[in-house]
């Protein structure tokens, strides 16, 4: 995979895909701008070596129709405050108009694509929409790891339309960091999986009980294998279509390498609401009016313990609704495990992500994946769509 840096930059035209889906408010502001600062590196390099650049993005779901509240505007905007200068933002992805910017643009210039996704070649990764995104283009940049999960035009058909394909500092960075937990894990390997649904992280579960020493399951997802086992979980989170693929899961975990553990006590309540009354459930059944929601403290005990042990750990899904202080402790004290432990610690995943900075131990942790579902899908597959297209 060419980096970047391999690339001789000066007066050519380079496509860089970037992931600036942000999200926004009502008024359409911008409430995090972790995306965006996220490719400036790479941006402000290109811009450095007088590239003339192309920038695309996607954001939200305009289901391939123009719609105006999900105009990348905003972004131009904040890229603009961010890099000290214009960004022209076109108005279109493809088309005359668009070709002309591009045509015109000069050394050390941004041209802002507007959002790809306005048009349904784009996840249809239609090639001859890629063909379009390639003209007066030299270079392919991928600076988008979020995306690199999927493939559509601007991330994988593009890459066969222009001269050379480059990652980005972004993609580099979260390609080496996950590469350490996929190929060289330093030992005690443990897994942390956690979060609201089994389904989401099948892939993930079968891929590293071959490869991590220990899995530590909590959040909703534990009250399906616990439903699998034939307890009685009251009304907890269970995805009833998932009981008999978490069945086969636990039966073959038992022949995997991993050691698979599901919590020990349980932090209950009626609902998922700040009121809520909690109280620590430590057997079975939980009574058909009470919900699990968060490890309780014999399990947060025993997997701090193997987490302490660990030299690299993988986290995603947090361990209950941590959104609730009620119901965050496990969450938070697992997270403060992690920033106690001596391990390459990696975590992915929107919501967990979240929780590490809500716990204050981001600093901590040796890498956070900015890409949620691609950090996942990375782990589970070994590799991604984008990142493929890059090695071609
Ligand atoms: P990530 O975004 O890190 O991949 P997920 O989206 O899979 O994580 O899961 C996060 C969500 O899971 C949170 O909104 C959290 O409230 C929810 N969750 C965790 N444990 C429980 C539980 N026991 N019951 C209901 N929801 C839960
Ligand atoms: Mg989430």
């Amino acid at each position: 995979m060419l980096s970047v840096k391999d690339l001789d930059l000066k007066g050519k035209g380079v496509f860089l895909r970037v992931d600036f889906n942000v999200p926004l408010d009502e008024e359409r502001n911008i409430r995090d701008d972790t995306r965006i600062k996220a490719a400036l590196p790479t941006i402000n390099y290109l811009l450095e070596q007088q590239a003339k650049v192309t920038v695309a993005s996607h954001l939200g779901r305009p289901k391939g129709k123009y719609v105006p509240e999900l105009s990348l505007k905003p972004v131009a905007e904040r890229l603009s405050e961010l890099i000290s200068q214009k960004v022209i933002l076109a108005p279109d992805v493809i088309g005359e108009e668009v070709l002309k910017l591009k045509r015109d643009l000069q050394e050390g210039q941004v041209l802002l694509l507007e959002n790809l996704r306005f048009h349904p070649e784009e996840t249809a990764n239609d090639p001859a929409f890629a063909q379009l995104l390639a003209q007066e283009v030299d270079y392919y940049v991928n600076d988008a790891f979020g995306a690199c999960h999927r493939a559509h035009a601007s991330v994988g058909a593009i890459t066969r339309y222009t001269r050379k394909s480059a990652a980005g500092f972004l993609v580099i960075k979260e390609v080496e960091y996950l590469s350490k937990a996929i190929h060289s894990p330093q030992t005690p390997y443990v897994a942390i999986l956690g979060g609201a649904k089994v389904s989401d992280k099948i892939p993930v579960i079968e891929n590293l009980s071959n490869k991590a020493d220990s899995i530590l399951i909590g959040g909703a997802m534990a009250y399906t294998f616990f439903r699998a086992q034939g307890f009685d979980v009251g009304h907890s989170l269970v995805e009833e279509d998932k009981i008999d693929l978490a069945l086969k899961i636990l039966d073959d975990t038992a022949g995997k390498k991993a050691n698979f553990y599901l919590p020990t006590d349980h932090i209950v309540a009626f609902a998922a609401e700040p009121e809520a009354e909690s109280q620590i459930k430590d057997s079975f059944p939980i009574p058909s009016d009470l919900m699990g929601l968060d490890i309780g403290p014999k399990t947060v005990e025993t997997y701090s313990e193997i987490i302490s042990q660990a030299q690299t750990i993988f986290w995603n899904g947090p361990m209950g609704v941590f959104e609730i202080d009620k119901f965050s402790e496990g969450t938070i004290k697992i997270a403060k495990a992690i920033a106690g432990s001596e391990a390459l610690s990696i975590v992915g995943g929107g919501d967990s992500v979240a929780a590490v900075y809500k716990a204050g131990i981001s600093e901590k942790i040796s890498h956070i994946s900015t890409g949620g579902g691609a950090s996942l899908e990375f782990i589970a597959n070994e590799t991604l769509p984008g990142i493929e297209a890059l090695t071609e």
